[in-house]
């Protein structure tokens, strides 16, 4: 009899397993349904020998020193800022939105006080800021916007940034400064070993089993167990009752060139042209030295793999049917970024499932403590 069926072996039924286990001495089977653990954070050696991400780039960045401190537990790292570029009418120029990319752009000398009044000429007056489109629109006006986010947004989600909550591309700042810099967090790095090799030690534990290639539905009634964490898509955990909660999707083209580089930083992302959002190389992340070098272009999709939540009135009003349900379920935690429909970075849910852990002590009091 195990005490927790954990569904997912990502970062959300990865942190469980390992305060459970460690914690409170209990037994935990950790299932997935695919043949890895690590959920979308899963990285591996190709066939090259490069370390590549299987579901597109995962760069750690956060805040919290709790959570920076807790993941160090189970990895060194690598230091590692992330820098992106986007191409824009052809140059390729920084994103986030800073000085220089404005300055490259329209070929101007402005100072950071002479871009904030550029800005404020430019920018829309919005009474109040409910969409993708009004976040932009009210930073920096509509050229800058159609230039770097219009484009992109359609591409990504299938959506106008108007159709999309806020808090999407509200995720990339804008800047008056120098800063070039993907994220603005305390801390960043790059797991030094890769993420595979951090939760194979987060896993390491005597009470904890795990099962991949394993699927909810072919064990749930075969496998005794007492209680469920669910990491999982909350819709099809109750079997689309009231419609499919809508994911974006993505395919992943994996390349690797027989040159050291390909691109002048880790990300180049495209607005503008191409069928696919985004290139990585990994070797920036990384600080693999290796002759040749290891690609990835994101194509989005409504079909596939459910990647993102998507961040719209409607939907979350359908989750919230699905998350009153979840209320009433006994015995069954529903944690991570698709059983919360959450569009959460994983610092985020490392801090939901440590959260998490933290309830589970209050109501249920570890048997083996008393
Ligand atoms: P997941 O990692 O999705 O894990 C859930 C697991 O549950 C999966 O492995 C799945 O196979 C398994 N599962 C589901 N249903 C079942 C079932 N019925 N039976 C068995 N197993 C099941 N975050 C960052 O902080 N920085 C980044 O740079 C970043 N880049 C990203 C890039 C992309 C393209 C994507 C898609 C996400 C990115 N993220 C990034 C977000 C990050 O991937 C998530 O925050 C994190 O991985 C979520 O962890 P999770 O455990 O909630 O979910
Ligand atoms: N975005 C954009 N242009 C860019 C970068 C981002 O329009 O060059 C928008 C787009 O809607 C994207 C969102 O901002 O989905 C969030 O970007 P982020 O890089 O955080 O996306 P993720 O890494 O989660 O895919």
């Amino acid at each position: 009899m195990y005490d927790w069926l954990i569904v997912g072996a990502g970062f959300a039924g990865s942190v469980l397993a390992e305060r459970l286990a460690s914690q409170r001495n209990e037994r935990i089977l950790l299932i997935d349904r695919r043949n890895h653990i690590g959920g979308n954070a899963y990285d591996h050696y190709n066939e090259d020998g490069l370390l590549i991400h299987q579901y597109g780039p995962h760069i750690f960045h956060t805040n919290s020193k709790q959570i920076f401190d807790y993941l160090s537990r189970f990895t060194e790292w690598r230091f590692y800022e992330h820098r992106v570029l986007a191409e824009v009418d052809g140059t390729l120029v920084p994103i986030p939105i800073n000085l220089d990319t404005v300055n490259k752009l329209y070929g101007l000398k402005l100072t950071s006080e002479e871009l904030q009044e550029w800005f404020s000429q430019r920018a829309e007056r919005v009474p109040e800021i409910k969409t993708s489109e009004d976040v932009v629109v009210s930073a920096v006006g509509r050229e800058l916007y159609e230039k770097f986010f219009r484009g992109y947004t359609r591409k990504q989600w299938g959506l106008d940034p108007s159709e999309l909550d806020k808090s999407v591309t509200s995720r990339v700042p804008t800047r008056t400064n120098q800063d070039d810099r993907y994220f603005g967090d305390e801390f960043q790095f790059m797991p030094k070993h890769g993420y595979t090799s951090m939760f194979k030690r987060m896993l390491d534990h005597p009470n904890i089993h795990i099962m991949t290639q394993t699927d909810y539905d072919d064990v749930k009634n075969i496998i005794p167990h007492r209680r469920i964490i669910y990491t999982g898509p909350i819709d099809e955990y109750f079997g689309f009752r009231f419609g499919k909660l809508p994911y974006r999707s993505l395919r992943f083209r994996h390349v690797t060139l027989d040159q050291p580089w390909h691109q002048p930083v880790a990300v180049v992302n495209y607005p503008q042209t191409n069928d696919y959002t985004r290139i990585t190389e990994y070797k920036y992340l990384t600080g693999q030295v290796h002759a040749r070098t290891a690609l990835t272009y994101e194509y989005p999709s409504a079909q596939g793999d459910p990647y993102y939540p998507i961040p719209k009135a409607e939907n979350q009003e359908l989750f919230k049917k699905y998350e009153r349900l979840a209320l009433t379920t006994p015995d069954v935690w529903f944690v991570g970024r698709l059983a919360t429909y959450r569009y959460y970075n994983m610092d985020q849910i490392v801090g939901q499932a440590l959260a998490t852990f933290r309830r589970i002590n209050e109501t249920l009091p570890a048997e083996t403590d008393t």
